[in-house]
């Protein structure tokens, strides 16, 4: 192998057909728990169009069952990693915020990252469940438990779903649905991050000519050299080099993206325009409606710290601030480490707009201190300040 970009296919009949893009994810992690290379996937196992429950495995069955793209369910797998048993080889596909949010926690000794293989997914974005299962009701006049799959193709969405015995299906273009205030989450509208070069491959079907079910995959490191043959070697999947065309046309496709994702976070921020009194009425307004239950904590990717975590520590629920010091430390804790995956905002029971918060927090001080979180996990975060899980003092 001394190409950096292939197309790639499972050669099993089954997982190819089941798979997304030639099923090359699906038949990879199936080889590697198959030849003993990995220990354990994470997959994510369909409950339905708007839920998916991640499992860790060692039974290639259970990952030949989950494969297939599921848009409805934001997780963020980071913490699902780190709950794993930690000195175990995991594999898992991942979303660039997984895979960024597994990089910080490598950084802050919660996982050993040599023993993950990261096998990223281009992302486009995705869709809160909640808000994916009104939009069915209200935009696309359907009875949201009639869905059955659901699909992105050419930047439009479909609904398959069942009426008077038979299939039927719906498409809208999300251009369309994100004017109305429907589509991605806020998150994914503004998130830069689409081809997951932090992780140990990249795959998706950018850059893999019409019509043709394969994946491409770009190879950035060692251990991805190392999963992708161990699936050939083992023939669970078959190999050419991509096209010259084929490689400018994912540029292409990741830049227009990019491009899309810039104009978002300029619309995106309600906030650009007003006065710092304002501002500050609007932070009031919002986070004094925290009821501190620590659902964005518990789920933040980024976040590090136990049960000791200053936020918790120094935050008294008999102090009647308006913003409270929870939420304060919070700010502050994560200027430096936020990659703004919006899971904190998908968990908040009162509706809290936090992604935009911390992004107005955040964005700018990691533009100062010239640091990208989640990305390379050399970089030590610059603000670091955290009491670990495990792997504290004596370890
Ligand atoms: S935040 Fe970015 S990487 Fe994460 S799901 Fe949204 S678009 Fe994908
Ligand atoms: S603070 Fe929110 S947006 Fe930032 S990393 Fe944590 S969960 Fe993601
Ligand atoms: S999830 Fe929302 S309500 Fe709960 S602690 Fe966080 S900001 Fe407060």
């Amino acid at each position: 192998m001394k190409s950096k970009y292939y197309l790639a296919w499972a050669t099993d009949d089954e997982i190819r057909k089941r798979g997304a893009n030639g099923g090359f994810v699906t038949a990879t992690l199936v080889s590697a728990l198959e030849t003993g290379f990995i220990d354990l996937a994470v997959v994510i196992e369909k409950k339905s169009v708007y839920e998916g429950i991640p499992i860790l495995t060692s039974d290639p069955e259970v990952v030949k069952d989950s494969s297939g793209s599921l848009h409805g369910v934001p997780l963020n797998l980071a913490k699902y990693v780190l709950e794993s048993a930690p000195d175990k080889r995991i594999g898992l596909p991942v979303k660039p915020c997984d895979a960024r949010g597994i990089i910080e926690l490598a950084k802050r000794q919660q996982i050993n990252l040599n023993n993950v293989y990261l096998i990223g997914l281009n992302c486009g974005g995705t869709l809160h469940p909640l808000q994916m299962r009104a939009m069915a009701a209200e935009c696309f006049g359907l009875d949201p438990d009639s869905v059955l799959r659901e699909e992105i193709t050419d930047g439009k969405l479909f609904l398959v779903h069942e009426a008077e015995g038979t299939e039927k299906e719906a498409g809208m273009k999300i251009d369309e649905l994100e004017r109305q205030g429907r589509g991605r989450r806020d998150a994914c509208k503004a998130c830069d991050t689409k081809i997951p070069v932090m992780a140990d491959l990249a795959c998706g079907n950018w850059g893999v000519p019409q019509g043709e079910q394969k994946t491409f995959v770009e190879v950035l490191t060692e251990k991805g050299a190392a999963i992708l043959d161990n699936a050939l070697s083992n023939g669970a999947i078959e190999i050419e080099n991509a096209s010259e065309q084929g490689i400018e046309l994912r540029k292409k496709i990741e830049a227009s993206m990019q491009k899309l994702a810039a104009r978002w976070n300029a619309e995106l921020d309600v906030l650009k325009d007003l006065s710092p009194s304002e501002r500050f009425a609007f932070y009031k307004a919002e986070l004094q409606r925290c009821i501190h239950c620590g659902a964005c904590k518990a789920v933040c990717p980024v976040c590090a710290c136990e049960a000791d975590a200053k936020c918790l520590e120094q935050h008294d629920e008999t102090d009647s601030y308006a913003i409270s010091m929870y939420n304060l430390l919070r700010l502050l804790h994560l200027m430096d480490s936020c990659i703004h995956c919006g899971r904190c905002e998908d968990v908040c029971p009162v509706d809290i707009p936090l992604t935009l918060i911390q992004r107005r927090f955040s964005e700018r001080m990691q533009r100062h201190l010239d640091y990208t979180p989640g990305m390379e996990v050399t970089q030590t975060p610059p603000l670091n300040e955290t009491k670990l899980r495990w792997r504290a003092e004596g370890e």
